[in-house]
């Protein structure tokens, strides 16, 4: 990536990855280098947060489940107002920006006040972390397919709906049970148990495995391997937090062959 193609008034989404620098694409470090303004997450790890020149103007404009938010208008409002300010732009956002990342609503606005704009995809935290965590989303002995999931939909039965969110639930969670063997669901810690309760109802059984991974790929790391019959039970015994992808279904035996991840915080400790 040239400056010619970065140029003035140009906004580029970028996606850092889960945390561990090693996985930003080559292009997102030549786009981050270049920039004259980064707008970035929460989600976004230090280390990666230390690649930005030090001549460009850094805001944090994140968006942490529970804690200080930023309202996703004004980030959108800012990233509008630095193009037509003609510099170059970077929007940085952890893990892939069009994976609930509210990505392609920013990019909407950009089209609509014909800013012109690029996306640089990065490595979703739902594959990577169960990676890290030794877990394949995908393997011959278990899928043919697998669900992404926000735990952040609100959920059909009104009387569990977050007042934050802004639509109602689009998940079938029967269908979602019924047709997916794994399942990863992003913004997991919000929904649990009614995720479980949900799964459970649909038939799947309270064995199943279920791992959860809070800050994968980063030195923070730290993995619960549970069951869907004791995850909320386990999650309060543990007290992990936000943020952390959870992944339900028989993927996680294979764990037990593949953990290579030297650095993660087993919790609690296995047996
Ligand atoms: N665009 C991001 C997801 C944004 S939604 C991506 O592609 O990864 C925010 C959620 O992503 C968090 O609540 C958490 O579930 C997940 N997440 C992002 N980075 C993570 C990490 N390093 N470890 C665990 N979960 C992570």
């Amino acid at each position: 990536m040239d400056n010619n193609h970065f140029p003035p008034g140009m906004v580029i989404l970028v996606g850092a990855g889960p945390g561990d620098p090693d996985l930003l694409t080559i292009g997102a470090l030549k786009i981050i280098k270049a920039a004259e303004v980064v707008v970035y997450d929460a989600l976004v790890s230090q280390e990666i947060v230390d690649m930005i020149p030090a001549k460009a103007e850094k805001i944090l404009a994140g968006k942490r489940g529970g804690g200080h938010s930023v309202k996703q208008e004004d980030i959108t409002s800012l990233l509008v107002k630095f193009g037509k300010e003609n510099r170059r732009v970077v929007r940085l956002k952890g893990g892939d920006p069009f994976v609930f990342g509210r990505g392609g609503e920013e990019a909407c606005r950009l089209a609509e006040e014909n800013i012109p704009f690029k996306v640089v995809p990065g490595l979703t935290s739902g594959i990577a972390g169960p990676a890290y965590a030794g877990i394949p989303v995908t393997h011959r002995e278990v899928n043919a397919n697998f669900a992404f999931i926000t735990g952040h939909e609100s959920l059909s039965n009104t009387s569990d709906k977050n007042p934050d969110d802004e639509h109602p639930s689009r998940i079938d969670w029967e269908g979602v049970a019924r047709t997916f063997p794994v399942i990863v669901l992003y913004m997991a810690m919000r929904n649990v148990d009614s995720v479980r309760k949900r799964m459970l109802a649909a038939g799947r059984s309270t064995d199943t495995p279920v791992a959860l991974i809070r800050w994968a790929t980063t030195p923070r790391q730290q993995t619960l391997v549970t069951t869907l019959g004791k995850v909320s039970k386990d999650i309060k015994a543990v007290g992990m937090r936000p943020p952390a992808i959870m992944i339900i279904g028989n993927v996680v035996n294979y764990r037990d062959i593949l953990k290579w991840f030297p650095d993660e915080t087993l919790i609690p400790p296995e047996e």
